[in-house]
């Protein structure tokens, strides 16, 4: 038994499994909200020889989704005119597309080299009010969501963020999510891991219950966000139904 990284609840073991091809690790699932966390980490050297991971094929149409989606939620709820800052921002493919559209984005990553958006890297120590943060596929990579949580919430008490919540209390080992082949997703929240981070901090929660969660410290018409999520669930759907071609197998796989 561990102690859960999101409320310090009792997390039991939930399964073991082979990462990398090289590893047997445990998962623990928590028994008060849900969070499902690997055992500590000792292979991230290894998954992380290539930050941005072969066989994600998806990268461009969920950069293309998120910049929309942003968009939509800085222009309803937020100052356009402001300050914005990518945390994880990988190839700075995403920072690049936003300042196109007139958003003062800037970028952040730790493990990435920015090759769209250079010039523009985000420096904590220069005094510039930040409104928002964005945080795509970066939630589930953290070894410590609460700290990593507590760095940005020192840069603005607004983040928008994705990652794929767990749709049933422990999913099955073929849950793509996972990602055992890679081994860089080793944090996995439930809508209820992340209430719990939200009340910690005094923040409000707004989610599509799937994969893209609003904590703000504002108060924002509910129905108005919830609006807004379905008409992106729509748009999701769509675009989501395009077909890759991969590169390995030259078949077309669902991305
Ligand atoms: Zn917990």
């Amino acid at each position: 038994m561990v102690s859960c990284k999101i409320c310090g609840g009792n997390s039991d073991l939930a399964f073991q499994a082979n990462i990398l091809n090289a590893h047997n690790v445990s998962y623990f699932v928590c028994s008060n909200c849900g969070f499902i966390q690997t055992e500590e980490p000792y292979w991230l050297e290894d998954a992380y020889k290539k930050s941005i991971s072969l066989t994600d094929t998806g990268i461009i149409q969920r950069n293309l989704f998120s910049v929309k989606i942003t968009t939509a939620f800085i222009k309803l709820f937020f100052n356009s005119k402001s300050s914005y800052v990518d945390m994880a921002g990988g190839y700075g493919l995403f920072v690049r597309m936003m300042r196109d559209k007139g958003f003062s984005f800037l970028w952040n990553d730790l493990y990435t080299e920015n090759i769209f958006a250079q010039g523009f890297e985000f420096d904590k120590n220069q005094d510039i009010h930040t409104e928002l943060i964005t945080a795509f596929e970066a939630f589930e990579h953290f070894v410590n969501p609460t700290q990593e949580l507590e760095t940005m919430l020192e840069v603005s008490k607004n983040i928008f963020f994705s990652t794929l919540l767990t749709p049933q209390a422990i999913p099955d080992k073929n849950w793509w999510y996972y990602a055992f082949q890679t081994g860089q997703h080793i944090s996995f929240y439930s809508k209820k891991s992340l209430l719990e981070l939200a009340k910690k901090y005094n923040l409000q929660l707004y989610s599509n219950n799937k994969d893209f969660h609003l904590l703000t410290e504002k108060r924002l018409s509910a129905i108005l966000v919830k609006c807004l999520f379905f008409y992106f669930k729509i748009k999701q759907y769509i675009f989501y139904r395009t077909k890759s071609f991969s590169k390995d197998s030259n078949l077309l796989i669902n991305s």
